[in-house]
């Protein structure tokens, strides 16, 4: 079907950044915030090389559909951040404006990977009292990455980069960095045979293997270079932290720094229940290797034996990996009924 034409927002956050909120006024089942993972943007939302993408199909659904930039997306300038400063003033600023803009008292959300990350540090704060719903996609609070991810994440690799001067690692063609783009594809390219595209190689080498091939279509596949970017070191680095730890924390600045910020030498942890009593949708991809499905079955768990587990769903997704629940060509028949179920049962 076709959309109704676009209408770009922005929106400017405590901290002075400028995020775009996308809406396609869908119906008047009341507004989604929809949101991405690091290191691409809302695009994998409006893919043009599938029959039904995720706006698409959340609109012929009826509803008002929203698709945040936050900052992550690669369509913005590029900046360090950690996840609880994008937690902190991306998440709360979205949710105000579209809820102003809509005159709605509460909105519904769909968040992606890191934008999950994110939105669940600020949900679990107690930043986002104005949502009613969710559907996760991936992760949520809790980190089981596959071992060749661990093996990365306990090598503190986003440190070495870091310091080596390297503030992001890059899916696309990087001309800024040309020596170390080479020496970077040649690497990844001498590590992944699955197919032979070098941007495909890199996103499998940051972020673990984010799809399953035979879920995209030969056009995706073609164009990922169009979906992927930079994804900035610090933010790797708190991603990295986390897994580490196994669940969501706040940035680790080192014993001395942490006393300083936070009166303990550690981070203090993000796993709290009492602003997670919203029905919530958990979805992992059973053949998942960025995140194990037992992330979400962790959170699933714990908020189950700690609030009223009626409020909690959860779904694995056979066949499926990482993005390719929203980017697969038979996601709309697969995967994309799974995260309307919850926004069903949650009328404006
Ligand atoms: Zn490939």
């Amino acid at each position: 079907m076709a959309l109704p034409m676009p209408e770009i927002h922005t929106v400017t956050t405590s901290d002075g950044v400028a995020l775009t909120l996308t809406r396609y006024r869908g119906g008047a089942k009341g507004p989604v915030m929809i949101a991405h993972g690091a290191g691409v943007w809302s695009g994998m939302f409006t893919l043009p090389t599938i029959d039904e993408h995720f706006a698409d199909y959340i609109v012929r659904n009826g509803y008002d559909a929203w698709l945040l930039d936050w900052r992550a997306s690669v369509k913005l300038p590029l900046r360090q951040f950690t996840l609880d400063e994008a937690a902190a003033n991306d998440f709360p600023a979205a949710v105000r404006y579209i809820r102003d803009a809509t005159r709605s008292d509460s909105i519904q959300a769909v968040v992606h990977c890191a934008g999950s990350s994110a939105f669940f540090l600020a949900l679990a704060s107690g930043l986002l009292p104005e949502i009613r719903c969710v559907s996760c996609s991936q992760i949520a609070l809790h980190y089981n990455p596959p071992a060749a991810t661990q093996i990365k994440c306990a090598m503190h690799l986003g440190e070495i980069l870091e310091k080596g001067g390297v503030e992001y690692l890059s899916a696309d063609e990087d001309p800024a960095h040309p020596a170390f783009h080479a020496l970077f594809t040649t690497f990844v390219n001498a590590m992944y045979h699955q197919c032979d595209s070098p941007v495909c190689h890199r996103i499998f080498f940051m972020y673990g293997e984010l799809y399953r091939h035979e879920q995209l279509n030969p056009a995706t596949h073609q164009r990922l270079a169009e979906q992927f970017g930079k994804c900035n070191i610090t933010a790797f680095r708190h991603l990295a932290q986390m897994v580490r730890r196994g669940e969501a924390a706040k940035f680790d600045y080192g014993a001395a720094e942490n006393l300083k910020r936070y009166g303990a030498a550690t981070p203090p942890s993000y796993v709290a229940p009492e602003h997670l009593r919203i029905p919530i949708t958990f979805v992992s991809g059973a053949l998942n290797q960025t995140f194990l499905p037992i992330s979400t079955q962790r959170t699933f768990d714990w908020l189950r034996s700690v609030n009223d587990p009626a409020l909690y769903t959860r779904h694995v997704v056979p066949g499926y990996g990482h993005i390719d629940g929203f980017m697969g060509c038979n996601a709309n028949r697969d995967a994309y009924p799974l995260f309307l179920e919850q926004l069903e049962k949650c009328p404006a």
